[in-house]
This record gives C-alpha cells, sequence and structure tokens, in this order.
C-alpha cells in the first residue's frame, strides 16, 4: 500500500453529478479527489469512438434537463459547450400512420388535425397544463427533499416552496393529484381520442423501467420527461450538443480542476471504508482497485445505489431494514443502444420529401413504435424477461447538427430500441444481441428503407453492456425507475432522501438521488451543498 496525500473528500465516479459535486466541494475550498474507474470521464454523458472516424454519445444523447446554476456556475458556454436545438420529431406507427409533432403547439396542433380535429383543439390545452404544473416542480429540482420521518428547520425552506407552489397551482390540485398517481394510458385516454396522438405523447413514460403504459405513476414522467426545463420552455425542447454529449463533461472535468478537483481515471473504488463507533458507523475512506487506500473523512458516491451499497460498503455497516430497502429498488434497465455508422442519411417512407437535401426530421427524434395497448403487452413481456420485438424506437441523427462527428458526408444514427430486458427468461445478452440487433435494423427498413445497407459499422449495447461500460446496476439508464414512488422523499429511499447515508460522511450524489437521472447535475449541486451543511464552517476553506 503506497502512502497518499491527504485529500479533504473522495467522489467515486466522474458521472457529470461527481464532477459537479466536486466542483462545489474544490470551490469552497476543499480538495477533492475524483475517482472514476473507466479511461474517460463523464459516465453516461460521454462521446465516443465506435468506429475509426464515427463518434457517438454511447450514453445520452440529448441535453434539456442541464439545471442553469450548473450551466452558469461551471462557465460551460465560455467552455465551449454549445447545442443546436432538435427539430420536430417524427412519430412513426406500422400501419403507415405519420405524425411530426413540432415543439411549437400551434403547429402541432396543426399536423394532429389531420388525425383528429378533437385532439388538435386538446393539445395545445393540455401542453399548456404541463407546463404550468412542470414549472412549479422544477425549482424543487434544486433543492434537497426532506425526510418525512424526521423533519429538520432546514427543510421548512422546501416545504415552503412547495405549499407556495401548490398554493398558485390550486386550482389545479386535483389535476396535479391525478397525474402524480394515473397510469400515462388512463391520462391520456381522458384527453385525446386518437391512439395515434396517445402514443407519440406516451411512449415516453416508460422511461427505461419494466412498468406498462397501465402502470400508475407512469402520467407523471410527462411531467418530468417531457417538459423542458427552462421556464417557459415549452414541450420537448431538446438540444444536440456540437461534439457530442462528452463537451458537457469535459467542460465540467475542465472546471473542476480549475478549482483544484484532482480527477483519477482508470482506477475503481473497490471498498468504502468504515468503522462503527459509539455514535454509529463513521466513513474512514476508500480501497481503491490498484490496492491504494486513501484515508478521508468524506466520501460522495456518484454510483448507483444499489452498487453504493450492495457492493461497495461492508454489509454488516448497514441495518438489515435499510439493505432491504436499497435491494428493492426497481432498477432493471429496458434499454438497448445501437450506434450505427452511415454511408448516407436514410430517407423516411410516408413522408413527403422536400428537396433532395436533409430533411426536417433528420434534425430532431424520430419515434418508431406501436399504440399503447401494444406497448402494454411488450412491457409485460419484457417483465417475464423477453425482448419485445415491433418495440418502440428513438432513432436521431446527430451528425445533421455536426459533421464533425463522421468523416466526410458520412453519418452516425443513434437508436434507441426499449422493451428489452436487462433480465433474460433465457440465455444471455451476450449471445443474443447481434440477433436482437439485426431484428432491429430489419424493422428499421419499413420505416427507412435501404437503411441497412447504408451501415458502414454498428455497436451494439445490450442493456448487459450498458451496466458493464457505465458501471450502472441492471443497465438502468437513470440509476433506478422515475415512478412517484421512488422520486422526491423516496429517492433513493426512505429517510434518507437529503443526499446523506446510515453511514456519516458519506453521501450520495448521482442520479440515483433526488431529482433522479438525466444530465441535469442537480444531484451533484444539492449533495455538494449538505455536504458543506454539514461541515464546521472553519475547515471550509482551509488554507492549502
Ligand atoms: C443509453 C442512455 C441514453 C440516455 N439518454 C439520455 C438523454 O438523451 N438525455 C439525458 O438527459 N439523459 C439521458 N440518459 C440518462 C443520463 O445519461 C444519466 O441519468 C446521467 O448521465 C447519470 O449521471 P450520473 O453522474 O448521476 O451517473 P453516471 O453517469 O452513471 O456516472 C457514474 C460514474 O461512476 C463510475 N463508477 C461506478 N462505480 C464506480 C466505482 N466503484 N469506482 C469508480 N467509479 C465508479 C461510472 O463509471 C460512471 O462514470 C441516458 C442514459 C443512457 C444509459
Amino acid at each position: 500500500m503506497s502512502a497518499e496525500k491527504s485529500y479533504d473528500a473522495v467522489v467515486v465516479g466522474a458521472g457529470h453529478n461527481g464532477l459537479v459535486a466536486a466542483f462545489y466541494l474544490a470551490r469552497a475550498g476543499l480538495l477533492p479527489l475524483v475517482v472514476e474507474r473507466r479511461d474517460i470521464v463523464g459516465g453516461a454523458c460521454v462521446t465516443e469512438e465506435f468506429a475509426p472516424g464515427y463518434r457517438a454519445s454511447t450514453g445520452a444523447y440529448v441535453l434539456s434537463m442541464l439545471r442553469p446554476a450548473v450551466r452558469a456556475d461551471m462557465r460551460l458556454a465560455e467552455r465551449g459547450v454549445a447545442t443546436d436545438d432538435a427539430g420536430p420529431s417524427l412519430n412513426m406507427f406500422p400501419d403507415g400512420t405519420r405524425l411530426m409533432l413540432d415543439d411549437d403547439p400551434v403547429v402541432a396542433a396543426k399536423e394532429l388535425s389531420r388525425l383528429s380535429p378533437a385532439d388538435s383543439k386538446a393539445l395545445p390545452i393540455v401542453e399548456e397544463q404541463l407546463i404550468r404544473l412542470a414549472e412549479l416542480l422544477v425549482p424543487t429540482f434544486d433543492l434537497t427533499a426532506p425526510n418525512l420521518d424526521r423533519i429538520r428547520r432546514r427543510d421548512w425552506t422546501t416545504l415552503r416552496t412547495l405549499f407556495r407552489n401548490g398554493r398558485k397551482a390550486r386550482d389545479e390540485l386535483a389535476e396535479a393529484a391525478f397525474l402524480m398517481t394515473t397510469s400515462v394510458d388512463q391520462y391520456l385516454a381522458e384527453r385525446f381520442e386518437s391512439p395515434y396522438v396517445r402514443a407519440a405523447l406516451g411512449w415516453h413514460a416508460i422511461n427505461d423501467s419494466l412498468a406498462g403504459p397501465s402502470t400508475g405513476g407512469t402520467a407523471f414522467v410527462l411531467l418530468h420527461d417531457h417538459v423542458s426545463h427552462d421556464p417557459g420552455g415549452g414541450m420537448r425542447r431538446w438540444g444536440f450538443v456540437r461534439g457530442g454529449m462528452g463537451r458537457v463533461t469535459e467542460a465540467m472535468a475542465e472546471a473542476a480542476r480549475e478549482e483544484g478537483a484532482e480527477i483519477r481515471t482508470g482506477v475503481g473504488v473497490s471498498k468504502i471504508l468504515s468503522r462503527k463507533t459509539a455514535e454509529g458507523v463513521v466513513v474512514t475512506g476508500v480501497l481503491l482497485s490498484d490496492g491504494t487506500q486513501v484515508d478521508v473523512p468524506l466520501v460522495l458516491s456518484g454510483a448507483d445505489p444499489k452498487h453504493t451499497f450492495g457492493t461497495l460498503v461492508e454489509a454488516d455497516h448497514l441495518t438489515d431494514e435499510f439493505r432491504a430497502r436499497v435491494a428493492a429498488i426497481r432498477c432493471v434497465g429496458t434499454s438497448m443502444k445501437i450506434n450505427l455508422a452511415l454511408d448516407k442519411l436514410p430517407r423516411a417512407s410516408g413522408v413527403a420529401t422536400v428537396g433532395d437535401g436533409v430533411q426536417a426530421y433528420h434534425r430532431g427524434i424520430v419515434e418508431i413504435g406501436p399504440t399503447l395497448d401494444v406497448l402494454d403487452l411488450q412491457q409485460a413481456q419484457a417483465r417475464r424477461g423477453i425482448p419485445a420485438e415491433g418495440a418502440h424506437i428513438e432513432m436521431c441523427f446527430p451528425t445533421v447538427h455536426d459533421p464533425g462527428l463522421a468523416p466526410d458526408a458520412r453519418h452516425i444514427a443513434t437508436v434507441d430500441v426499449n422493451s428489452q430486458p436487462y433480465e433474460l427468461a433465457e440465455g444471455s445478452w451476450d449471445d443474443i444481441k447481434e440477433k436482437v440487433a439485426d431484428r432491429v435494423l430489419s424493422e428499421l427498413e419499413g420505416y427507412f428503407p435501404g437503411i441497412s445497407a447504408s451501415v458502414l459499422h454498428r455497436q451494439v449495447l445490450s442493456p448487459l453492456d450498458l451496466e458493464r461500460l457505465f458501471g450502472m446496476t441492471g443497465g438502468h439508464a437513470l440509476h433506478g425507475d422515475m415512478a412517484p414512488d421512488q422520486l422526491f422523499f423516496n429517492r433513493p429511499v426512505r429517510g434518507y432522501a437529503d443526499y446523506r447515508t446510515p453511514i456519516a460522511g458519506l453521501y450520495l450524489c448521482g442520479a440515483g438521488t433526488h431529482p433522479g437521472g438525466g444530465v441535469s447535475g442537480a444531484n451533484g449541486r444539492n449533495a455538494a451543498r449538505e455536504v458543506l451543511r454539514d461541515m464546521p464552517r472553519k475547515s471550509k476553506r482551509r488554507a492549502r
């Protein structure tokens, strides 16, 4: 064991939240060490070369959730992080129905009138209501969620915000309560008559979980996932980052380093060390995969809760009740990611072509999938461990926004396939993933004729590969389902929503905490604030 420099804190994982947490700790005068098992920083927010000359965002591919304070404090724009707004989303159905949904509700409503005049009228009203409710919810993302079993004085800020927002929304409280608890199927069925409109609006509510659209709690995701996090931003305002999502985390790492944080890549944390004292269990440091022991009084884990408490922490330093709660977190991923290198942009069938260049849908997100009743059956099948055929697919062409991601005049497409369960009833993902990818490509052929012949290279990432690549338990993109029973007071588990853990000095700072997954940086920022709150004032700005 080698002697180690003295750090104030270790951050487990250089995912974007770990980097954000390290930045704020360093800015407050601490010396944090970020330890990342991969050779690159960024976690699931990275750009990687998947074939010679072709680079893709292998995890997250669009940015919309980044909190304004994080963007400003880390000076991400000055560091070159720039986004290009996504174009309209093209929704494609197996029976040939096509529906182009623009960001602008007026344009979208006009398009909807082809399918249903009633739905066309309903859309702007529903969207306005969702935006209003989301704008009340979003400020809570920057606050620490209280533990309802022991509310402290400082929790009143959060509770007051909730109360104030509740009063602002008092005319809509009944609607908000319904939205928080009902299924996406029921919520949309009350508002829209066309099964295509319901599907186009409801596919996302599944959100990498095993829930079906008929599962209670899924409607809430409409609020969380579909509404822009910029006030007044409207529906689905996604941005493609120039240079890929990795630009965001490279800039975050630069900001953290500039403040004095150290980042070590290519070495994992094998154990979070702790000891029992008369007052309870306290953290004492970490053991790295190269055998180095780093003694520190503070550890922040950006790894998911199941990995943190199931693998890294000494099992007998946790109570049975706590371990049972963590073990029961729903964290089974259902997405498969396929990155394609293409010799040209494929043309969508059944959509009028304008000129011979880039079409509007190439700039946006293409959604392909079945109606919600079929999706419900597919998700039921996924719960039984059977990957669904004809599943919901989300496809983008990032080279339309940044040609630099591929060699001259070539393109990449990122393809997310849902209802592909991490846990299989039979066989292993390593054996079936290429066959599943072949099937997905032949399905895509029906929507983009000739796409298979255009594929020069492909990278297939099964849920098992996502687990291996990003170190996410169950390959779950969000470190656990985003359902009301696993959010806010309940995330990661009841009693520990405030980033603290049963071990003194050990905090969580990743997507498994409030406000959940997505590239927001809120979790890392909030966690760092709680760490600093717990520190005696004089030790925050120690001389170095
Ligand atoms: C395929 C896919 C598509 C997605 N699409 C989007 C999208 O378009 N937009 C969006 O906003 N979000 C998207 N997400 C979700 C988003 O990427 C994640 O929720 C977010 O990146 C989580 O960030 P994090 O920092 O909390 O955790 P992570 O990014 O998971 O980072 C955790 C880090 O900890 C490291 N680590 C784990 N264990 C250890 C250990 N023992 N020692 C050292 N290091 C360790 C990991 O290697 C990783 O780098 C997607 C995710 C995936 C997988």
